[in-house]
């Protein structure tokens, strides 16, 4: 098993949730998270590993 958590633009092997103030100043986790090297936001794992492009993929990896 070879499978990298990485960043496909930047090569950073981590990433943090962003976090957004909401209606009533809360804050409150977006849903989304940010590449803590080139700031890319994103939705899925797959989106920051592999890009956008590649989601239609058969690819079945959970985690
Ligand atoms: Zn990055």
């Amino acid at each position: 098993m070879n499978l990298t958590n990485r960043c496909r633009t930047c090569g950073a092997t981590s990433y943090k949730p962003v976090i957004k103030r909401d209606g009533s100043g809360k804050m409150r986790s977006s849903g989304q998270y940010q590449c803590v090297g080139c700031r890319l936001v994103f939705t899925s794992i797959n989106e920051w590993r592999i890009g956008a492009a590649a989601q239609g993929q058969p690819s079945r990896s959970a985690q």
